[in-house]
């Protein structure tokens, strides 16, 4: 309610805002949660509350008249379509070179992400997170988040015979035939839920295809695990369709948070002002940055360092597909959760998921998202004459990532005689250099904030996202923004309460 005062509001319900929120209520205080998205609680018009990824409708997209798919051709065809303007689940963000991809409603990214929830690899730990005790992430907080979040592994018995992971062993087989170490990945996706989808007795969601604009079942998005033990206290609550449009020092103390209730056309009602002792920025790496950097440039939040903004990456995301020959069908029928990946990081600087390509009819395509090496970061900026938060990103900074990607499957092309498919991203195009689903950064920890995620200048005002982590996290980045959020809390909740 307008006029309140609230000891915790949190920016945002994805991963950081989640185990903020849970870790505060249990130690006694009152959260408000803010959450510009839905609440994705309530069935459409189909009885369903998520539409397919084979069929994109007005639950889809974050306020566009036109699906922006990652994949926008097939076969030479343009496949994205006009649908009304509603704030749908998937924001697809245009900046100057990049398209960066996220989550929008109570959940972010988890409504709509692969869930693979991979921890990376100890040795590659000091390169992510330099100023972060690998023994304490290791020991206690990679598996408390690993906990928290519900993360199984599938059973590779039954994996083997499936039809809906035929891609996923074409995947192996083609990997291991060019010597690369091919490995089983963890998921958040129930895999006994999964299975029994297979076998034709539950709902079908993940075998359905379901995956981009929501799962309706199977998937334990961040609604299932941490926001629903966090409703459990009885000390949170959350406001969906809810956009923090300032944060500034109150006068008496705290800060003084401006909030735009806004309809599903995107547009405000009603604008809400609140008093929080401490806000938590937890809006995603790009929803924090642009916050922090219109807040430090409007005069908002003027004492913020000049960190803020800055060392922003997009995790060296690259795609691309692979068309097999006639006797390596990969399936009319894939799962849409990826279960296994190419580990080829210690010497070639990739981690590629072997990625369903789920269209309902066979492809004989092979399909992979590459987390690869790069040296290459970006900055927000405020531009006054737009009133917009831009980012520097070119397209040409996804070179070194699409040179990492090619030793794998440059090699795997010439080993199995086929080629790179040069229809998905548009007409004679091999690599999906133009988006990532794993931006990272401009909040950068021990830098824009202390080694804790408190912001510099402020005190009361934490950073608690992937905006902390800086550009990399070798693989899939969603465990890593928990587990650091888990370290970050436990400390905040000691010392700051
Ligand atoms: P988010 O989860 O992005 O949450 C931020 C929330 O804040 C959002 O709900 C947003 O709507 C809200 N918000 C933003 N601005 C405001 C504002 N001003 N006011 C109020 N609310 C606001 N990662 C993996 O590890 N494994 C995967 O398999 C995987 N697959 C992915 C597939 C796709 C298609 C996408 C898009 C992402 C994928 N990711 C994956 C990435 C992962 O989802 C993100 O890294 C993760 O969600 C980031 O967590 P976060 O807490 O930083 O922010």
């Amino acid at each position: 309610e307008s006029g309140a005062h609230v000891p915790a509001l949190v920016i945002g319900t994805g991963y950081g805002g989640s185990v903020a929120a849970l870790r505060l209520a249990q130690a006694g205080v009152d959260v408000q949660m803010v959450e510009m998205g839905m609440a994705w609680d309530t069935p459409g018009t189909d009885g369903k509350i998520f539409a397919n990824t084979t069929s994109p409708d007005y639950r889809s997209y974050w306020l566009r008249t036109r699906t922006k798919q990652p994949i926008s051709n097939f076969l030479g065809f343009p496949i994205d379509k006009d649908v009304p303007r509603y704030t749908g689940i998937l924001d697809a963000e245009q900046f100057s070179g990049i398209i960066v991809y996220q989550g929008r409603g109570v959940g972010g990214g988890s409504l709509v992400n692969g869930g693979m929830a991979v921890t990376p690899k100890r040795e590659n730990f000091p390169g992510i997170l330099p100023t972060v005790n690998p023994d304490e992430m290791y020991g206690t907080y990679y598996p408390r988040a690993n906990a928290g979040l519900g993360v199984n592994f599938v059973d590779q018995a039954w994996w083997e015979t499936v039809d809906c992971y035929q891609f996923a062993r074409v995947g192996r087989k083609q990997a291991q035939r060019s010597g690369f170490p091919f490995v089983f990945v963890p998921n958040v996706y129930d895999m006994d839920y999964m299975k029994q989808e297979s076998a034709g007795t539950v709902p079908k969601s993940a075998v359905a295809g379901e995956l981009l604009y929501g799962n309706n079942y199977g998937k334990k998005s961040l609604q299932k695990t941490y926001l629903a033990q966090a409703k459990a206290t009885g000390r949170v609550t959350i406001s969906a369709m809810h956009k923090v449009t300032s944060v500034a020092p109150a006068p008496g103390g705290g800060f003084t948070v401006l909030i735009d209730q806004i309809t599903t056309n995107g547009d405000p009602i009603t604008t809400k002002s609140v008093t929080a002792d401490k806000v938590f920025f937890a809006a995603g790496s790009v929803g924090t940055s642009k916050l922090l950097t219109k807040l430090k440039a409007t005069g908002a939040l003027p004492n913020l360092n000049g960190e803020v903004g800055k060392g922003w990456g997009d995790n060296g995301n690259v795609m691309c597909g692979r068309a097999n020959h006639i006797w390596d069908p990969t399936g009319s029928v894939q799962a849409s959760i990826p279960t296994a990946g190419i580990d080829n990081w210690t010497n070639g600087g990739v981690f590629a998921e072997v990625a369903p390509l789920p269209t309902g009819i066979e492809t004989w395509a092979s399909f992979y998202l590459s987390i690869t090496k790069t040296p290459n970061r970006g900055q927000f900026s405020w531009n006054a004459s737009t009133g917009q938060v831009d980012l520097n990103w070119q397209t040409a900074w996804k070179q070194p990532s699409i040179d990492a990607a090619k030793t794998i499957f440059d090699k795997i092309n010439a080993k199995e005689g086929t080629i790179y498919r040069t229809d998905l991203f548009g007409v004679y195009k091999v690599w999906g250099d133009h988006l990532t689903y794993h931006p990272l950064g401009g909040a950068i920890l021990d830098r824009a904030t202390d080694n804790y995620g408190r912001l510099q200048g402020y005190s009361g005002l934490y950073v608690i996202d992937g905006s902390l982590i800086p550009g990399s996290t070798t693989v899939n980045p969603f465990v890593t923004i928990t587990a650091l959020a888990e370290r970050n809390i436990e400390n905040i909740v000691a010392r700051d309460l």
